[in-house]
């Protein structure tokens, strides 16, 4: 079988988001498991928008997701160069093809022409397109008007007998009346090809086997096949995936979270979540399975099992899913990955002593049941790290500021301070001693103390919390708490 050579293309305009590192993915899957070749290319002929700060965060987004690219950028390759920018003597090379066989054609017309024209069509209700004014300039008629300084574009002479069909291998047989099309522009009046000129070059000189790209593409597809039987080319498979919504049902936008995958990254999503959770995007195995790690991925992945209807992106299931790897890490690794965060949040120091990554790992191990996001740990480690100076207001209200909490921490603050040991064989007769003085059950007891050395009141079980507190800072929150709890009290009599 021929070597499948699948591509991502990006224009690098913007961030590498959930939708394009999607259509990356699927290429790469395709291309990891038919032992193919995965291309990046760069679409950067739109000069006033590209930048350099975008391809890099693309890049970055692309190795924070595991997918290398056997040709591209930093790699290079056979079908080189990958930066379309760098390819314009190509298409030259074929739109000079397209005019030799007068498949393509100079247009004169001014932007005021072309607008009367559109103004016209839609008064008379007919589709706005390009009416085909210059396609029979003669050779005399074209040459005047560049000799009176008028600049021209390269329009494609599109075929408009019948139909195209696209053939796609998730959608099917797709017709299109070439009625419907009209006559294109392929370069530009600044020297550049248009899209579906360049993508077409680039796709057959590259060898590209299968066009893996966004449904929002399927409309161009037909003009692009037309291109590939003007200039002799065989055509690619195509599959054009589905779009992904928002839960509201509209297009996936940032307002439903969905942003750069580099900030998912900073956000504390694993590298295999996000891969997980991006497969979903409209693949699925069978009803049943959810959690599939990137080698299974390669493996079951097929584009038979593209969904034609849009993908819904649900940050909520990304978070379980997130979860799900977080639980599966062992803690070396997971305190790995988690570290930078306890950095970033001025936990630790930026090189941490051996006792606060001992620290660190200990924390982890009792965080690891509940967490889903490394970023998390910013709030919710704090207090293992920090002093509490501030308890949450409904937590203060609820644990502290009613009932006997005030007694209850006394009490413990004076019998914590005799326990040998500080773990849970020697910590539950305190509490145990608590509830009988006080004759209340151990949520009592234990919900004051949660807030006393934690400031909140969701937290691991105070059986995990105090020990790696230890008696010392255990005893002095409880002793502030109560201070804070005299001062509140004078404050309201
Ligand atoms: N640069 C195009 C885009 O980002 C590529 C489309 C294609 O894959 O053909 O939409």
């Amino acid at each position: 079988m021929d070597t499948v050579r699948v591509r991502f293309a990006p224009s690098p305009t913007g961030f590498l988001h959930v939708g394009g590192a999607r259509t990356a993915l699927f290429n790469w899957l395709l291309a990891r498991q038919k032992h193919g070749v995965f291309v990046l290319r760069i679409e950067d002929t739109d000069m006033a928008r590209s930048t350099e700060a975008s391809l890099e965060g693309i890049l970055e987004g692309m190795r924070f997701l595991g997918m290398d690219w056997d040709e591209g950028p930093d790699k290079g390759g056979d079908f080189g160069p990958y930066f379309q920018s760098q390819r314009l003597h190509l298409y030259k090379e074929y739109a000079d093809q397209l005019l030799q066989s007068e498949r393509a054609y100079e247009c004169f017309c001014t932007s005021e022409e072309l607008n009367a024209m559109r103004e016209e069509a839609r008064a008379e209700k007919r589709d706005p397109k390009y009416d085909g004014r210059c396609r029979h300039l003669s050779a005399d008629e074209r040459e005047a008007k560049r000799a009176a300084g008028l600049t021209s574009v390269l329009r494609f002479a599109t075929d408009y007998d019948g139909q195209t069909t696209v053939d796609d291998r998730i959608r099917g047989l797709v017709a299109f009346d070439n009625r419907q099309l009209d006559d294109f522009v392929i370069f530009k009046t600044d020297g550049m090809p248009t899209y579906n000129f360049a993508v077409v070059v680039d796709d057959a000189l590259m060898q590209i086997s299968h066009v893996i790209r966004g449904e929002d593409h399927l409309s161009n597809t037909p003009k692009q096949i037309q291109i590939y039987e003007a200039l002799g080319f065989a055509v690619p498979q195509f599959a054009h995936i589905p779009m992904i919504l928002g839960p509201d049902k509209t297009r996936l936008s940032k307002r439903h979270g969905a942003t750069s995958v580099t900030q998912f990254r900073d956000e504390g999503y694993l590298q295999e979540a996000m891969v997980n959770y991006l497969a979903l995007l409209g693949w699925g195995y069978d009803d049943s399975q959810t959690v599939f790690a990137p080698s299974e991925l390669i493996e079951k992945f097929a584009l038979e099992r593209v969904s034609k209807n849009p993908a819904v992106f649900d940050l909520k299931k990304l978070e379980w899913l997130n979860g799900v790897y977080l639980r599966d890490l062992d803690l070396p690794t997971l305190t790995a990955a988690a570290l930078p965060f306890f950095q970033r949040a001025g936990l630790v120091d930026e090189s941490p002593t051996t006792e606060q990554t001992a620290r660190v790992e200990r924390v982890l191990e009792t965080l690891q049941p509940r967490l889903k996001r490394l970023d998390e740990i910013e709030v919710s480690a704090s207090y293992f790290f920090q002093d509490v100076v501030e308890y949450e207001e409904k937590a203060a209200r609820k644990g502290l500021l009613k009932g006997s909490a005030q007694e209850i921490l006394t009490f413990l603050a004076k019998h914590l301070n005799t326990v040998s040991t500080f773990d849970e064989p020697t910590l539950k007769p305190v509490f145990a001693a608590a509830m009988e003085q006080f004759d209340c059950k151990l949520g009592d007891v234990m919900q004051p103390v949660r807030v006393a050395v934690t400031g909140t009141n969701s937290s691991p079980s105070m059986y995990e919390v105090l020990p790696i507190l230890g008696r010392e800072v255990t005893v002095q929150r409880i002793q502030n708490a109560v201070t804070f709890i005299t001062v509140k009290q004078e404050e309201e009599s």
